[in-house]
């Protein structure tokens, strides 16, 4: 097993190693992230007992984005469970862009992947509810259950989010228009962009992904989030789509399930042992924070815990 000191050593290597690299720019569709300090970087390491390893910044809190798209793929599994999962939205990766609308039309059951924007607009509008309301806070307070601590929505983010959300409106009514949404368009639009709009700082990114690597359970608040059963079959949407066009690359390089956003956080699961949350803004062409794939692929690489053998 691994020691405290491994782990720690294991953070302040990735830390100092990375924290120079200048590569990549703050993602400037959505306008405002493009103002978020592009110099921050923090790495946690939670367990799945809850021992907290981390280096640099740990408390800004940033917009979640597209990291909190397995997790309401988990709602919708711990609600409906694994195979209606399957059958409304997909689990084949995409192999597109996260905003692909190409991916809508070639495939011909129009089945798409919970982790690229199309699949989590219809994971939102899966949720069971009756109001716009209900189908929030469900999503939300599943969030936070991963989280285990209450969080809020940056505002300024949703706004300038929902204001020039053109792509995936396009998106939303192209899903409903093949049956393949199941709220109201334009609610699910909403709810989705205030979804990606949740503010976390580093260490709740790896409570999440902790509460992942501990079979569903919160390791501090020992609130059973998901079943055991489906933990496995979330880790291996992460594993084939968690960073879109480039999981094939990921997986090369850290042999990890995880999921990127477009705020600059990462979270990679080592099934069973632990979560390594990332939080650095500038992306690369792909929208993948270039010092987080940097810091957890360094990790794995360290304490050998890549899934296909030490790498
Ligand atoms: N809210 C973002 C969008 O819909 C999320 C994208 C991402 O994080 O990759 O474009």
């Amino acid at each position: 097993s691994i020691s405290p000191d491994q782990y720690q050593q294991a953070v302040d290597e990735a830390y100092a190693k990375f924290k120079n690299v200048k590569e990549g720019a703050n993602a400037d569709y959505i306008p405002i992230l493009a103002s978020v300090p592009s110099d921050m970087f923090g790495v946690v390491i939670i367990t799945r007992d809850g021992e907290v390893y981390s280096a640099g910044e740990q408390k800004y809190e940033f917009s979640i984005q597209s990291v909190s798209k397995p997790f309401t793929a988990s709602l919708i599994m711990a609600e409906q469970g694994p195979k209606t999962l399957r059958e409304k939205i997909g689990v084949e990766p995409t192999g597109l862009p996260f905003n692909s609308k190409i991916a809508l039309e070639i495939y011909e059951d129009r089945s798409v992947n919970p982790l690229v924007n199309a699949g989590a607009i219809a994971a939102v509008s899966l949720v069971e509810a009756d109001s716009e309301k209900e189908r929030w806070k469900k999503v939300l307070g599943n969030i936070e259950a991963y989280a285990g601590r209450e969080l809020t929505v940056l505002e300024e983010v949703y706004d300038s989010e929902y204001e020039t959300a053109w792509s995936n409106r396009g998106i939303a009514n192209l899903l409903y228009n093949y049956g393949r949404l199941y709220s109201d368009p334009e609610e699910a639009l909403r709810v989705y962009t205030r979804q990606c709009s949740i503010g976390i700082n580093t260490h709740d990114l790896a409570m999440m992904g902790a509460t992942l690597a501990n079979e569903g359970v919160n390791p501090v608040t020992g609130k059973k989030v998901l079943d055991k059963e489906d933990v496995p079959e979330l880790l291996a949407i992460m594993a084939t789509a968690g960073f879109y066009d480039e999981s094939g690359e990921w997986m090369y390089s850290a042999g990890l399930p995880a999921k990127t956003g477009v705020g600059g956080g990462i979270v990679a699961v080592v099934p069973g042992k632990f979560a390594i949350a990332t939080f650095a803004p500038p992306l690369n062409p792909a929208g993948n924070s270039v010092k987080g794939l940097k810091a957890i692929s360094y990790i794995s690489g360290k304490l050998g815990v890549g899934l296909y053998g030490p790498n």
